[in-house]
This record gives structure tokens, C-alpha cells and sequence, in this order.
């Protein structure tokens, strides 16, 4: 395909056209040119409605211009065929972390960067996060920060600590592990903020009825990460029944019971909570990648892209340990995996309850833990909610509007509208048929051509080489350290 071009851009054209890569890949990647269009593509808009194509998407700067069919397309600066091609809205990652290292190994945070635009994902949610990271730049830099709220005990320390964060201009919170006076506190000071939150509620003291009684002032700014604090509200004896030998701060038993928790719930009482849920706009923002490798250890630990994507920080941090976060597997056992397996197949249909209460259903992924390698825990996201039933559509629309809407920006991001940031994919073949033709890797995967990001085309499969070039960098000192420490 050849692009009508007409800013000087021939000599790179003569130059491109000796390798490999059509010719427009090279001067478009990472390029915003005046008015880009793609002709003829199916688009997805990203609200739940029907593919619909051919159509035609003019880019202006970077926002889309127009939607439909074009006759007149003069003055275009470049030309992505769309032609068999899907265009949907970038993916929205509720629940990121932007690494700078891992079990004690370094990582470029371009990498994981790179990964998510790679991947399609350009907003990320980044929870838990350090206050240096307002300064981090790069080429995916739309994070939302989301910093601990740790450090208060009381509750006139709690406002002060909300008041402090605010100051610092972070755009939300995340809690966990607070006291119930501490909460109350924190949300009563963040109500009449612009500030989001985010809750991983843990087995605690408080569950998602203290959400629930602090509902966000704007509807569904406020999320229940994972699915922690919904089943502990729905308990049948109001209590898990761990054996006596149990203890929360050994991993092993903590992720070993968790999986045993859902059953314990009564469907009645969770109804309840997840009507009060809907009614009080509180988002689930459900990250169901993430214990994948607590029902099936043995697929997340062979996932086809680790063999070239996977940075060496990473592959430590994963190995079992009890000092890494989530790398709980010691003994993990057929039994742990079937009560897992049950324990998903519980999770899927509240998260389905949840949404047909009138609830909002967000996409995240927290990579970085458990073999969860970032930017594809969205895309396996995307397949698991699926699996709870939710058609593609649907499954597309919690991933970009849903996202959109609880980070407050539905007006600019999420779907594919004139007027909307030009914030969209391209992807060669239909992701509503089969969402694993996105993946960097695998028997299907590799269709993902372009993510394109405030009207800035990156051409995926080129980050992708510059990915893997990270890694085996990586790779090649790691191992450079262990033969000198082997030596000493
Ligand atoms: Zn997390």
C-alpha cells in the first residue's frame, strides 16, 4: 500500500524501500502528520453498537475529524489501507504498574511502556504508584496516578494526608489495608475533589459496603479492584472459615484460602451487595488476568510470548519466593487449581451480575506479579471477561468507554466519534471473531498493526523489535552479573 504523501518525505521513501517494511511504516511510526486518514476499514466505536464498513476515519492533528464514507480526500498527508482491517478505540488499562524494577533487577520503564502501545493500550491507570512518576515521560505517557495512601493512623491524619496528595496533584488514591475510621475520613476530605478512587480491599476491617456508604460524588469514578471485599460483604456465616493453622502474612495460605472464598458466599446476600454497588456507582474494575496462574500454573508459566518479550527482572520476580509478592506457588497442587477453578467460575458470574444490576465493568491487568507480563493482562482480560459470558461488543466496550468513563474523560477518549482523541487500533483481521489475534505472540497473534495515540501512529510490530532488543540487552548483562558472582 502506498500512502499519498506530500510533506517531503521521498528520500526516506527510496531508503525504506530497500527493506523489508512497506515503505509507509517508516515514515509514519511515531509521526502525527496534519491529516491522516484510514480508508475503508469495519470500525468498532467502542459503546457496545455493531461493527460497521467500509468506512473511511480522517485524523486531524490528534483528534478524529470524521467518521463514514469520504469522496473527497484531498490534501491527505498519509494512507492506512483499512481494507479487511478493524478499527476500534485504544484499550483502557484500569490497573497498571509502571516498573522501574523488579526482585532487585532493573527494567527501562520503556519497556513496559512500549508494551502497552504496542498492545493497543495507551491510558493506564497506574495505582499504587510513586509521586516521581508525575515526572516520568514517554512515548505512552497518559498515567493516571494513583499513589498508596499509607502512613495514617487516625483520622485527622487521613485528611491531612488526602489534602497532601491532592497537593501534589496526583489524580486519585489507591487504599488498602485501612482502618474503617481512616476510610471514612480519607473519603469525607476526597468528596469535594476531583479525586478518583481506587480500593483493594484485602480481608479486612472494611468491605465494599464502606464503598458503598462513600459513593463517588461523580458516578463511577470510584473502583473495587480485583474482587476482594465483595464476596468478604456476602459471606453466609459472615466470616471465612480458614483452618486454625491459617496465617494471612504467609502468601502460600493467603491465595491457597482466597481461592476457596466465593463459595462460601450466600447468593442472596451478594445480590445485595452488588445492587448497592450499581445503585451507588461504585465501578468493578475485576483484573481477572491476574490469578489466572492460580487455576492453570503450568499455561501462565509457557506463555508464548515470555520467549522473546519477557524482561529478565521479570522472569526473577515470578519465581517462587516469599519475598516477591504473588510468586506463591510452592506445592501448588491439582486441589488448589480446581478450587481456583470454581472460585473463577463464581467471580465471572457476580462480575455478569454485577453489570446486568446496572454496574460498570472496567479492563485492567496488574503485570508485574504472578506471570502476568505487561500489556498482555489487558488482552487476556479482554478473553476472560468473555468467558464470563459478556459478548465481544460488550468486552470491547469495558476495556475503552467503560475505562473512559471511570477516569472521568468519556468526552475524549474510548471511542471512535469525531471530535474524540484520535486514539485507536488497527488491526489486521476481526478481534470480535478471535481477541488472541492481538497478542504479540502465538498461533493467531501479530494482527495488531497500529496503535495510534493522540493521532501519533506507532506501528506495533516495530516496538515490538524495539522491545525485544531491551530485553536481550537485559537478558545478556544478567547474565554477564551471575557468571561474575558464580566466579567470586
Ligand atoms: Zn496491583
Amino acid at each position: 500500500m502506498t500512502p499519498t504523501i506530500r510533506i517531503g518525505i521521498f528520500l526516506v521513501l527510496t531508503a525504506a524501500a530497500l527493506s523489508a517494511q512497506p515503505s509507509y511504516v517508516s515514515t509514519l511510526h511515531g509521526q502525527r502528520v496534519p491529516r491522516l486518514l484510514i480508508r475503508g476499514a469495519m470500525v468498532v466505536e467502542g459503546v457496545g453498537t455493531p461493527a460497521a464498513g467500509p468506512r473511511d476515519v480522517l485524523i486531524e492533528g490528534s483528534r478524529i475529524a470524521q467518521v463514514g464514507r469520504m469522496s473527497d480526500v484531498a490534501g491527505i498527508d498519509a494512507v492506512i489501507d483499512g481494507t479487511g482491517k478493524y478499527v476500534l478505540p485504544d484499550f483502557v488499562n484500569m490497573h497498571g504498574h509502571l516498573q522501574h524494577e523488579r526482585a532487585g533487577v532493573a527494567m527501562d520503564p520503556l519497556d513496559v511502556t512500549k508494551l502497552w502501545l504496542a498492545c493497543g493500550i495507551t491510558t493506564v491507570r497506574d495505582v499504587g504508584s510513586g509521586l516521581s512518576k508525575l515526572k516520568v515521560d514517554g512515548p505512552a505517557r497518559r498515567l493516571h496516578i494513583f499513589p498508596f495512601f499509607t502512613g495514617p493512623r487516625t483520622p485527622e491524619e487521613a485528611r491531612a494526608k488526602v489534602r497532601d496528595l491532592k497537593a501534589a496533584g496526583v489524580d486519585g488514591i489507591k487504599f488498602l489495608g485501612v482502618y474503617r475510621d481512616v476510610f471514612d475520613a480519607a473519603a469525607a476530605e476526597m468528596k469535594n475533589t476531583a479525586l478518583g478512587r481506587a480500593h483493594h480491599i484485602g480481608v479486612e476491617e472494611t468491605n465494599v459496603w464502606d464503598d458503598i456508604r462513600n459513593a463517588p460524588a461523580k458516578p463511577w469514578r470510584y473502583t473495587v479492584e480485583q474482587w476482594y471485599g465483595i464476596p468478604d460483604a456476602s459471606l453466609r456465616d459472615g466470616v471465612q472459615k480458614f483452618p486454625a493453622s491459617y496465617n494471612y502474612a504467609n502468601e502460600v495460605d493467603r491465595f491457597r484460602y482466597a481461592g476457596r472464598l466465593w463459595r462460601e458466599t450466600d447468593p442472596a446476600k451478594l445480590t445485595k451487595v452488588l445492587a448497592a454497588m450499581a445503585d451507588a456507582k461504585i465501578a468493578w474494575d475485576p483484573t481477572l488476568n491476574i490469578y489466572g496462574a492460580s487455576r492453570d500454573v503450568s499455561r501462565a508459566q509457557n506463555q508464548p510470548w515470555f520467549k522473546e518479550y519477557l524482561h529478565p527482572a521479570l522472569a526473577k520476580f515470578f519465581e517462587p519466593s516469599l519475598e516477591s509478592h504473588g510468586s506463591y506457588f510452592f506445592n501448588w497442587s491439582t486441589e488448589d487449581e480446581i478450587y481456583w477453578k470454581g472460585n473463577y467460575r463464581f467471580w465471572m458470574a457476580a462480575v455478569c451480575e454485577c453489570a446486568r444490576l446496572g454496574g460498570l465493568v472496567t479492563t485492567g491487568e496488574d503485570a508485574g506479579y504472578i506471570y502476568q507480563m505487561h500489556g498482555v493482562g489487558p488482552l487476556r482480560e479482554l478473553e476472560l471477561h468473555q468467558e464470563a459470558v459478556f459478548h465481544p461488543l460488550e468486552v470491547v466496550k469495558h476495556a475503552t468507554h467503560h475505562g473512559a468513563i471511570a477516569l472521568g474523560r468519556e468526552q475524549e477518549i474510548g471511542r471512535v466519534r469525531a471530535g474524540w482523541l484520535a486514539d485507536l487500533i488497527v488491526v489486521n483481521g476481526n478481534p470480535l471473531a478471535n481477541f488472541q489475534i492481538l497478542y504479540p505472540a502465538g498461533n493467531d497473534a501479530g494482527k495488531l498493526e497500529w496503535t495510534i495515540k493522540d493521532g501519533i501512529a506507532y506501528h506495533s510490530s516495530t516496538l515490538l523489535s524495539d522491545v525485544k532488543k531491551i530485553v536481550s540487552e537485559a537478558r545478556k548483562n544478567e547474565t554477564l552479573k551471575s557468571t561474575a558472582q558464580t566466579r567470586r
